[in-house]
């Protein structure tokens, strides 16, 4: 077999050898030339605007590994919040797992009343069960090649961490401290609520880093966001350490009572379901 014949045949060559195809590939050629327009490019936009790509998806996993990795967190948590300690025998893995993807503080309120947990712990610990999912979701998703007009990861619906300024080039990339999630946004423009008023953004500045490392807040809605420089794409664990080591950046913003959004930015609802075969882990005396 010649290697011409592995090549995607163009429709020149079909229509030759197919006279019959003609009216087909007419229809093909119109829906390529109609997908160039903007009028799709912008709806596409529109999409990726009103719901993370993982929103309706369903996480089917065996409930003991669930379980197992809930134990190791809270047994982690415990030596610094020790009101946790044991939090993982008391709550279903799989209905913590669901709610911790959601972000959902009522839900978890709930789980905490109905567990006999102390809610604060739980709000702070239990949205890090979501997160070695997430991040592999994010890591399947062609990383750097979104483009999305929000604070809101176009992947799993969190607000972004902090905005990288990226590179020789100052590219400014929103970062998801959750999923990874990587999209470029305007400079100049609030995230949040879009406004590109030069005059209504406010920039507080670290007092040991300079520029590097700023909160940008924004007058119109109130919201900020941290802005990094960095080299090149930082990866989700450097993301989640950038962030933390900036928390002094969100204390003063905090202080000018800035504020920013709770929760998710986009409803995420992502199912949690039992692998099938796996709905009884602790049957494992069963001969084999
Ligand atoms: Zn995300
Ligand atoms: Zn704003």
């Amino acid at each position: 077999m010649s290697t011409a014949t592995l090549a995607a045949p163009t429709a020149d060559a079909l229509a030759r050898e197919h006279p019959e195809f003609r009216g087909w590939l007419d229809l093909l050629a119109a829906v390529r030339e109609e997908a160039g327009s903007a009028t799709w490019a912008d709806a596409a936009r529109d999409v990726a605007a009103t719901a993370p790509l993982l929103a309706g998806t369903t996480l089917t996993i065996d409930p003991g590994l669930a379980a197992a990795w809930l134990r190791r967190l809270f047994d982690v948590a415990a030596a610094s919040a020790p009101a946790v300690a044991g939090a993982a025998d008391r709550l279903d893995p799989l209905a913590a797992l669901e709610v911790a993807i959601a972000l959902d503080t009522p839900r978890i309120d709930t789980l905490a009343d109905a567990a006999g947990l102390p809610r604060e712990p739980l709000r702070a610990v239990l949205p890090l069960a979501a997160y070695p999912w997430l991040e592999r979701c994010g890591a399947q998703v062609a990383a750097g090649g979104l483009d999305h007009a929000q604070a809101w990861c176009p992947i799993c619906g969190a607000w972004a961490a902090l905005a990288e300024a990226r590179g020789l080039e100052g590219a400014r990339r929103l970062r998801c401290g959750r999923c990874g999630g990587d999209w470029r946004a305007e400079w100049l423009r609030c995230a949040f609520c879009g406004t590109d008023e030069h005059a209504r953004l406010r920039s507080l500045v670290s007092e040991t880093t300079g520029q590097a490392r700023r909160a940008e807040g924004c007058a119109a809605c109130g919201a900020w966001m941290k802005t990094i420089t960095t080299l090149g794409a930082a990866s989700t664990g450097e993301l989640r350490l950038l962030d933390l080591a900036t928390v002094d950046l969100d204390v003063a913003a905090l202080g000018r009572g800035w504020k920013r959004p709770a929760g998710l930015g986009a409803r995420l609802d992502v199912r949690v379901i039992a692998r099938a075969g796996a709905a009884h882990p602790r049957r494992r005396w069963w001969p084999r």
